[in-house]
């Protein structure tokens, strides 16, 4: 496949003790330590609304930090109780919301493999972007997520432009996001790889069959 040359936004991100200067702060509680802090191998991408379908309240910060209101909204009722985080939100005008620096464990990938391996949050980044399965992302969403994650690749060499993927991917058949509608194809053009990741190892299906090794 010919590289295609695009023009894209400068990356303009640096990241201090564990946090993307040009983020918002909103520091989560739902995170622990990583069992191993140089295994930082994985970048995730969530797609995530609230209320659903809802975009620019308060819901996501209130979710991320266990304060959701149960009677704002009849889905909060189910999702209260929930403890989960994720590193970075990126909101449909480009802001970026930090809720857990990148060297602590962030609470956002839950049952899930990736080449054979288990438990992403131990070695794995996860990016929200504010959107849902059903409507586009905005194109500063897009432009925001490339800074960011040129950020990450310099700050951290233990990840690579090969390992991002989706959570749709590390857990198929319980998620379906960042869903049909998020570009996989204009990010692989940005970073010159193709993604998404194949979270399957391509043995999976053999050893399966084979029952022996
Ligand atoms: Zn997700």
């Amino acid at each position: 496949m010919p590289k295609i040359e695009t023009k894209r936004p400068e990356p303009n991100s640096t990241i201090n003790k564990g946090f993307l200067e040009s983020a918002r702060v909103c520091p989560s509680p739902n995170h622990d330590e990583r069992p191993d802090i140089d295994d930082i191998s994985l970048i995730v991408i969530h797609n995530i609304s609230l209320p659903p379908n809802e975009f620019g309240g308060d819901g996501i910060d209130q979710l991320f930090t266990n304060t959701l209101d149960r009677d704002e909204h009849p889905f909060y009722k189910e999702i209260d109780h929930l403890r989960v985080s994720s590193h970075l939100l990126i909101r449909r005008e480009g802001e970026v919301v930090q809720y857990v620096p990148f060297e602590k464990r962030a609470w956002h990938a839950g049952e899930s493999s990736y080449l054979g391996r288990s438990v992403c949050n131990d070695f794995s980044i996860g990016i929200e972007m504010e959107g849902t399965d059903f409507e586009p992302f905005t194109e500063v969403q897009y432009q925001t997520l490339e800074q960011t994650l040129t950020a990450l690749l310099k700050r951290y060499p233990s990840l690579s432009k090969e390992n991002i993927t989706g959570h749709e991917h590390i857990a198929p058949g319980r998620k379906t996001d960042p869903g049909p509608y998020f570009r996989w194809d204009s990010l692989s053009d940005a970073l010159d790889v193709q993604l998404p990741a194949n979270a399957k190892l391509e043995t999976d299906t053999e050893i399966d069959n084979d029952g022996q090794r």
